[in-house]
């Protein structure tokens, strides 16, 4: 039984007491949600804060990004040690860093090692462009993006990586994927690929998430499908009232 996952990435918004308001609202009802495992990306800056509110509840706090080095003369970065002061998650590999910031398969895996080496739950990133999809290379992609993004890890570690799959076509443009699109890819490449790397037991409790343009109204459609265990929410998550409506169709989705 793979437990629902739901995490909002609040991107590049959010000032630290703007952060504590949000959590404010969206606390009461995300923290009824037992049944399912949900997270909250804020920018670095509100992480300290963020963390104190909540301190003791079972809603979780993951960082966007981190380095791998543990600490150095790496001006700008934050360590899988900072990381952990405050968080239990990490969001590695977001089409953003890879795209705005020269982020590759090499140094995402670095920093996936990195993230299970300090007891961090990585949300590796993987997704392919619109015109790599319409070349028909989403299989290679997805499959190059996956092996060698978890080139190396222990297998006795693969339950706790969470993948986000989010076709960078439908990250912040309205136009998400269909529900059935999304299974296949999981179905088809991510989760046999998983399976060559730490066999065929551990891929099967590994989380995948869907990502891109996951709104409550479309949520369902993806929980729905069974290779998808939740979804990694951008947009969506800056609004209290969008994103307990998407936890709540991930809760609903068990019963
Ligand atoms: C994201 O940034 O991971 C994302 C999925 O964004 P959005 O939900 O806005 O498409």
């Amino acid at each position: 039984m793979r437990i629902p996952f739901v995490a909002g990435n609040w991107k590049m918004h959010k000032t630290a007491a703007e952060a504590v308001s949000l959590v404010d609202a969206l606390f009461p009802q995300l923290n009824t949600l037992h049944t399912i495992e949900r997270v909250l990306c804020p920018p670095a800056t509100a992480l300290a804060q963020v963390h104190q509110v909540l301190k003791g509840s079972a809603i979780g706090l993951g960082a966007q990004n981190m380095y791998s080095e543990e600490a150095g003369a790496y001006t700008g970065e934050i360590s899988p040690l900072m990381v952990k002061e405050f968080c239990r998650y990490v969001i590695l590999g977001h089409s953003e860093r890879r795209t705005l910031f020269g982020e590759t398969d090499e140094s995402v895996n670095r920093k996936t090692n990195a993230a299970l080496a300090h007891d961090l739950i990585p949300i590796v990133c993987i997704g392919e462009t619109l015109s790599e999809n319409e070349a028909g290379q989403t299989a290679n992609v997805i499959i190059r993006q996956v092996a060698d993004g978890l080139k190396g890890i222990d297998a006795r570690l693969a339950s706790k990586i969470v993948i986000a799959y989010e076709p960078i076509w439908a990250i912040g443009t309205g136009k998400a994927a269909t529900g059935q699109d999304a299974n296949q890819v999981v179905a088809r490449y991510i989760r046999p690929t998983l399976a060559g790397i730490f066999g065929s037991g551990a891929a099967q409790d590994i989380r995948v998430l869907y990502g891109g343009s996951v709104k409550a109204d479309n949520a369902t459609e993806f929980f729905n499908q069974p290779e998808i265990d939740g979804a990694l929410v951008g947009g969506a998550s800056l609004k209290a009232a969008d994103f307990i409506g998407i936890a709540q169709a991930a809760a609903a989705s068990q019963q």
